[in-house]
């Protein structure tokens, strides 16, 4: 028998079944396995901190979003937002699961043609494309979605030159209700500006116009800005079937669904509060079938969706370095997660959970980072049971940005892992050295000798 551990008593104002102000504590039980491997097991064999990716939640996420669409719309397509998590292992999966690669610069194009994607099935979104990542594009027969004027007269005169028309669609930004209305990107709607595009683009011999696309934000909270957004390009698409009878092939809704994630300064908890992926395919799908597109001309709806179907299959497992009292009073427990790697803790409260048994004694805790920076903090506050050194934590949804945001600062990246169907555990992404830098690195000769 284990000998039990000292926790030093608290007193408490007892309020039976009544929230405190970070709401109702709903977790008593720790997160102690996942997919049936125990977190201490993984600390062990793999480090701490360690990302922990499941392919089966990705698996899942994927086909509950393909079925909420295609029960409702017959021509879906997904493509995997590479940004927001372009390890290769996790493409590879959604590349299985049949989803297309959405790149936004020259290296996640390369990486999506490195994973074994077509380039037919690569559609190349972004600002900023060059001359010759525009001339690959063309040549390999991708979907280029303009963003601006310049790149449209580049890609003429490019088309041109090689004597091959260029596949291609524009990106538009509209006002569906969502402020500050994203403009930065694409083509006005409201302003003429992408009918003006693209008539540019009809009266030209070598593009060919594919689809209308638009990605009017992230983490949305409203399906009914889909439906608004879906209306104006429905209304984009009429306009060119009637001036040039020309009918394009897909209507791309970008991404922007929300995850489980619960944004900063909300009360309830983002699972409770946020849309299903079924709210989404609804406002999007009816609006689809409701308008004026004859049946034989229905385009197909492809969808860039992210964070929504990568956040919650994955976990961040620490360790506790030390507690402190801050001059307040308050509690600090110091984590070896910083924001270095944790990028979304700026506007996310993730679930954070012991990785061992606890006691219902909880205080309301500040969670700092490991980095000799004061913004490295994690939670502001927090009602957790007392931890020690030493314990471990998971902190949940996790999936999306994280592992393509963060930053190496004073500290080396660590390992990332993946848990397969059968609960095996692969590493995906080996945990940097101090060879990864140095590697890149290059010391001009007269600087090398020193005396102190
Ligand atoms: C980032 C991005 C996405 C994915 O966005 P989420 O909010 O993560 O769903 C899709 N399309 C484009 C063009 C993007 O830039």
């Amino acid at each position: 028998m284990t000998k039990l551990s000292y926790e030093r008593p608290v007193i408490k104002k007892v309020e039976t079944g009544m929230p405190n102000k970070f709401g109702l504590r709903t977790e008593y039980l720790p997160m102690t396995e996942i997919e049936n491997n125990k977190v201490k097991d993984l600390v062990k064999e793999y480090g701490s901190p360690l990302f922990v990716i499941s392919e089966r939640l990705i698996r899942k996420n994927i086909n509950e979003a393909k079925r909420a669409f295609t029960d409702r719309y017959p021509k879906v397509q997904f493509a995997w937002s590479y940004k927001t998590n372009y390890l290769d292992s996790v493409c590879k999966v959604f590349h299985q699961e049949g989803s297309w690669a959405e790149v936004v610069s020259g290296f996640e194009y390369d990486k999506a043609l490195k994973n074994g994607v077509p380039g037919k099935y690569i559609i190349f979104n972004g600002p900023h494309k060059t001359d010759e990542e525009l001339l690959k594009a063309i040549n390999n027969d991708s979907l280029i979605h303009i963003d601006h004027l310049d790149e449209l007269y580049s890609l003429m005169s490019i088309a041109k030159g090689c004597n091959k028309k260029a596949k291609v669609a524009i990106r538009i930004n509209l006002d569906c209700g969502i402020y500050p209305m994203w403009d930065r990107f694409g083509f006005n709607y409201e302003n003429g500006q992408a009918w003006d595009a693209l008539n540019k683009i009809m009266l030209n011999d070598y593009l060919e116009l594919m689809g209308l696309h638009c990605h009017i934000g992230t983490f949305i909270l409203s399906p009914m800005a889909y439906s608004v957004a879906t209306s104006k390009l429905i209304d984009l698409s009429l306009n060119l079937q009637s001036k040039y009878g020309h009918t394009i092939s897909y209507i791309d809704l970008g991404g922007g669904f929300t995850s489980k994630n619960t944004l900063k300064g909300s009360f309830l908890q983002g699972v409770d509060t946020n849309p299903t992926i079924n709210d989404y395919a609804d406002a999007i799908t009816s609006t689809l079938i409701n308008s004026n597109i004859k049946p034989e001309n229905l385009p197909t709806l492809i969808l860039e969706s992210g964070r929504a179907l990568i956040d919650d299959t994955s976990f961040l497992i620490g360790s506790v370095i030390a507690n402190k009292r801050l001059t307040s009073g308050k509690r600090a427990t110091i984590i070896d997660v910083g924001v270095n790697i944790l990028f979304t803790s700026f506007w996310y409260d993730h679930k954070i959970t012991p990785a061992q048994p606890f006691s219902h004694f909880t205080e309301d805790t500040v969670l700092y980072g490991p980095l000799c920076m004061n913004i490295d903090v994690i939670r502001e506050s927090i009602n957790l049971p007392l931890l020690n050194k030493g314990d471990n934590l998971v902190i949940s949804n996790i999936g999306a940005y994280n592992m393509t945001q963060w930053m190496q600062f004073i500290n080396l990246r660590p390992n990332i892992v993946m848990i397969d169907l059968q609960n095996n555990v692969h590493i995906v992404r080996k945990r940097e050295t101090s060879e990864t830098f140095e590697r890149s690195e290059q010391t001009p000769e007269h600087l090398n000798k020193f005396e102190l």
